[in-house]
């Protein structure tokens, strides 16, 4: 049976590597339905045409003149703005990939786990900034969530859901990001093009210098604390250079379970495309005796403070992750734009939820989309005073 499947942020690394994935299957074997993006006119209008799409989606009205003219002798319908990317969401799908990048994906994933059907989950954000009532909508609709996020998905693949009081950790392993192996003052230092520089992922440029800061590693603990159900104290970071174990479960038998594999986007995203079948990834196969050696070792959260930072805010509850999420968001734009330095980017985030918190309640809910939605909002202004007083 044909498998109808909806891109949620097309035309960035993860809607590559999915395309690529459904572009090498046999005809028939998926059917693309919709596809959104943010700017890009000129990709997604491409995608479109080649992958014989149902519905566009462009969130940029800029964009739109644009996009018409280039899907005009065709049959594709055009959304514009933020409502056709719900629009986009709502077209009945078996599989949505879940791949807008920041917490203006939430709604539109929300949109997609409405239907109940399969959902590619790569925008953790989504989990960061409304960990507990994307959970309960993911129950409400009876969706299946099936994680991108190579961690995640490692964890999915090697978690034995069934016995969850069996379960004593969950180990998340980090490459470490390029600096790694920088002191604190080197830090100080560093260019966006530096950072922009992973020496193993290759992916967009908000979880490159996430993946720098150790923020993505934070943001990715949040987000395995409400897929799995579990809290801070039992999900531990390891630095893992080489990022061949994408994660690993430890029971209380004391076995752990780790889940292998090239550092290749493309090996979670058939997981998850394919689930509960295996399909083919055309991806580098592991080669043990070239590898020879596999390191690891504790996370430094003085030189790298997002980390404390992230799990300081899981710990909180309520709306600090929210918060947290939001802060970085501003503050990693910031950087990319050259208006704060690398070390700025941490300091942003803390005095943010140093701020926020002040007059919030950090127990409470947030609860509904739009008081998630009113919770980010503020913290973004937040974050920009604090950008602009550095
Ligand atoms: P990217 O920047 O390459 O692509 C983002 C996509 O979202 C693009 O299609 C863009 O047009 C769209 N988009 C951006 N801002 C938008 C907005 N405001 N409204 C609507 N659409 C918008 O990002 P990516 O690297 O593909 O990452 C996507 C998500 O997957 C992120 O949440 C990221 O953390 C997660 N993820 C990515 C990787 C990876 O290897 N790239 C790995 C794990 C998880
Ligand atoms: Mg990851």
């Amino acid at each position: 049976m044909t498998k109808r499947v909806s891109i949620l942020g097309a035309t960035g690394s993860i809607g590559d590597s999915t395309l690529d994935i459904i572009r090498r299957a046999e005809p028939g074997v998926y059917k693309v339905v919709s596809l959104t993006a943010n700017k890009n006119a000129e990709k997604l209008a491409a995608l479109a045409k080649e992958f014989h799409v149902e519905f566009v989606a462009l969130a940029d009205e800029a964009g739109a003149k644009s996009l018409q003219a280039l899907l005009a002798e065709t049959q594709i319908e055009i959304g514009i703005g933020q409502g056709a990317l719900i629009e986009a969401a709502n077209r009945p799908a078996d599989f949505t990939m879940a791949a807008i990048i920041g917490a203006a994906g939430l709604e539109p994933t929300l949109a997609a786990v409405a239907q109940g059907n399969h959902i590619g989950l790569a925008n953790k954000e989504c989990l960061v900034c409304a960990g507990e009532t994307f959970m309960k909508a993911v129950a409400d609709s009876g969706a299946t969530l099936l994680p991108v996020d190579s961690e995640h998905n490692a964890i999915f693949q090697v978690l034995e859901a069934d016995q969850p009081d069996g379960v004593k950790r969950l180990i998340l392993t980090a490459s470490g990001g390029p600096f790694r192996d920088k002191t604190q003052k080197e830090l100080q230092s560093v260019t966006r093009e530096d950072a922009l520089n992973h020496p193993v992922w290759d992916m967009g440029a908000k979880i490159t210098i996430d993946s720098a800061t150790l923020m993505n590693k934070g943001l990715e603990l949040i987000e395995a604390s409400y897929l799995f159900d579990r809290p801070s104290a039992e999900i531990d970071v390891i630095i893992h250079p080489q990022s061949i174990i994408h994660s690993m479960v430890e029971y209380i038998d004391g076995s752990v379970l780790a889940q292998m594999g090239s550092p290749d986007m493309r090996t979670p995203i058939a997981y998850a495309l394919g689930w509960p079948s295996r399909i083919n990834a055309p991806v580098e196969r592991l080669d043990f005796a070239k590898i020879s050696q596999l390191s690891f070792f504790d996370p430094d959260v003085v030189r790298f403070p997002a980390l404390r930072l992230a799990r300081e805010a899981l710990e909180a509850g309520g709306c600090a992750p929210c918060v947290l999420n939001a802060a970085n968001e501003q503050a990693v734009a910031a950087f990319l734009d050259g208006r704060i330095g690398f070390t700025d980017i941490s300091k942003v985030v803390a005095k943010t939820l140093e701020r926020e918190s002040a007059g919030r309640d950090y127990g409470c809910n947030p609860g509904a989309v739009e008081a998630i939605i009113g919770v980010d909002q503020a913290a973004r202004r937040t974050a920009d005073e604090q950008i602009v007083s550095l």
